[in-house]
């Protein structure tokens, strides 16, 4: 137990010392009536070279990525995470995922515009109904921050001049004749960019269709624009529960003060929160980063969910960390540390196979009678597998490492 902690138990402020207000240093002469306005936030983005120039003094690979950016993803950052950046550190994990480098323009020859095949399993545009039971609804293309390795990125920010407005009246269409969706996950974009009064229209919609049961958001605005989760937000997301919602969020400098208080008052909301994070090179591709990350989520009650081994977005391969880093984090966390923070390593399969679990070895041997596996620390123990009397498992058959096409 830490004994400088000045949180108390009573007031579920207990590692509070953590969290630090974003510095504010870049905006000296912003009121704080206006950093903490998220409209002003979106009008004072910083989403040109000009505008970025301005205030950090850029790489001259970041300038020519800057300027590549112009013909694919938008360059976009909110003040509030612009102010997150250390300016003098060019590896800033805060600054790799938001601030374009030349390494973008590098084609490779896995990259793919789509890497996870949405379009292919993508009946009405902006709907992808890829799992039996649950679909993905794309609710708007424009973010409040663009990240640099973005899955979406063919679709938003205008990117590319394809300019994508998702066909809500068709997939809401869709979704009334199709009763075996039973859980929409509403994603972009990011759905809390739209109006409380158009969001509230989308999720009572949603809910008037009977055999949706599970409703969910996938937003990063908690993290890029903490204000936005208003009181008047929150009035609106209160009345169509069951609602949860999954963040995204890299690394624990992610997690200030504001950001924490935006994430209460989702949770007081009664809104089950989870949280998503995408392994990165440089970012928090090491168990410390990732340790610190996860513990800090369980303060702000958010519970790590999925870790992403980084799909093979065109002009991502600079961030890509090996597969085995994320089987290291993850064997690096379990055991080691509460349940509730380890989250899930998932590749989402190329081609569209949907997300597929990849897990570290525990188990050593198993037959009809026994399985034997090690724990965290490596110690080796046996459990006779209570098989049905005459019915005995036969041993697994050999792996046969057939590649499906
Ligand atoms: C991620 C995803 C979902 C939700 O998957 P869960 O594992 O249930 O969180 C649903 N549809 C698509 C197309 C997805 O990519």
């Amino acid at each position: 137990m830490s004994h400088e902690d000045p949180g108390t138990a009573e007031t579920g402020e207990r590692g509070l010392a953590r969290f630090h207000p974003a510095p504010r240093s870049n905006w000296p002469d912003a009121p704080f009536s206006d950093w903490n306005d998220w409209r002003w936030q979106l009008k004072n983005r910083i989403a040109s070279l000009a505008a970025l120039e301005k205030r950090i003094a850029l790489t001259p690979s970041e300038r020519r990525g800057v300027l590549h950016s112009e013909h694919k993803l938008a360059l976009a950052i909110t003040p509030h995470f612009f102010s997150l950046i250390n300016k003098n550190d060019s590896r800033c994990p805060i600054r790799r995922q938001v601030i374009p480098t030349a390494d973008e323009a590098q084609a490779d020859l896995s990259d793919a515009s789509d890497p996870v095949s949405e379009e292919a399993t993508s009946p009405v545009p902006g709907l992808v109904h890829r799992y039996p039971d649950r679909v993905l609804l794309l609710t708007t293309d424009r973010c409040a921050s663009y990240c640099r390795y973005c899955t979406r990125s063919r679709l938003v920010s205008g990117a590319s001049g394809y300019d994508f407005h998702p066909q809500l009246d068709q997939a809401l269409a869709y979704l009334r004749a199709h009763a075996e969706v039973r859980d929409v996950l509403l994603s972009g974009g990011d759905p809390l960019l739209l109006s409380d009064d158009k969001l509230d229209y989308i999720l009572r919609t949603l809910r008037a269709i009977p055999h949706i049961e599970f409703l969910r958001i996938g937003s990063r605005i908690p993290v890029f624009l903490p204000q936005r989760i208003t009181p008047e937000l929150c009035a609106v997301l209160r009345k169509h529960h069951p609602l949860w919602m999954s963040i995204h969020t890299n690394h624990p400098r992610e997690l200030t003060l504001e950001v924490r208080e935006a994430l209460g008052r989702l949770a007081d909301t009664g809104i089950p929160l989870g949280n998503q994070s995408v392994l990165l090179a440089g970012v928090n591709d090491s168990v410390e980063v990732m340790k610190e990350l996860v513990h800090k989520l369980l303060l702000c009650r958010v519970r790590p969910y999925y870790l992403y081994q980084c799909d093979l977005i065109q002009g991502s391969k600079h961030l890509r960390s090996p597969v085995g880093k994320g089987l290291e984090i993850i064997e690096g966390l379990r055991g080691f540390t509460s349940g509730y923070a380890v989250p899930q390593f998932v590749i989402d399969a190329p081609g569209g196979g949907g997300k597929v679990p990849i897990n570290p070895d525990y188990v050593i041997y198993q037959d009809a009678e026994r399985i034997v596996f090690r724990n965290y620390q490596g110690r080796v123990f046996e459990y006779p597998d209570p098989a049905a009397p005459g019915k005995k498992r036969a041993p697994p058959p050999m792996p046969d490492y057939a590649i499906i096409p």
